[in-house]
């Protein structure tokens, strides 16, 4: 897998550090695709969309005029706190960007495993499918909880793998 950002060269060494991280722990470095994140200044706070399809004419110049087919793309927004500093958002405790990739990576793990489908008749989570109105409430989601999990799992070793190159 890999890692395209759009951020300054000290925020992109960072997500490439937890992504390197992240992909290893959860054995997931030998799929092909390209997992693109970009860091926004609106809402939604974090949003993972465009599974396993080309980009689109006027998404391509954010990777470098690549067309990648089999992507999936990470908005994550750094601005929700007064100061956008990763820094001040993590101290004053409202958002915590790269706590927010690991759950995202898990969810990454979740779609390219095939573990977690989603279609208009419904959501297969591994050997169960719900239709549309079986959908657990999201606190319930199976895949929500693993997220929340293994998610806070990583961000411990990736904060550490960080502060270690500091
Ligand atoms: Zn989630």
């Amino acid at each position: 897998m890999k890692l395209a950002t759009e951020a300054d060269a000290a925020t992109s060494r960072r997500y490439q550090i937890a992504f390197d991280l992240v992909t290893r722990e959860l054995g997931i470095t030998h799929y092909p695709h390209t997992v693109w994140l970009t860091f926004v200044d609106e809402p939604p706070d974090v949003q993972l969309i465009g599974f396993g399809r080309v980009l689109r004419k006027k998404e391509q110049g954010a990777v470098n005029n690549k067309i990648i087919d089999g992507y999936l793309k990470m908005k994550i927004n750094l601005h929700r706190s007064s100061c956008n500093c990763e820094d001040c958002q993590r101290e004053n405790g409202s958002f915590d960007p790269l706590g927010t990739f690991c759950h995202e990576m898990v969810h990454v793990k979740q779609l390219i495993s095939g573990e977690l489908s989603r279609s208009p008749l419904g959501v297969k989570w591994r050997d169960h499918f719900y239709k549309p109105h079986q959908v657990p409430r999201y606190e319930d989601m199976p895949w929500e909880h693993e997220a929340n999990r293994l998610g806070a799992l990583l961000a411990v070793k990736v904060k550490a793998a960080i502060a270690a190159t500091k």
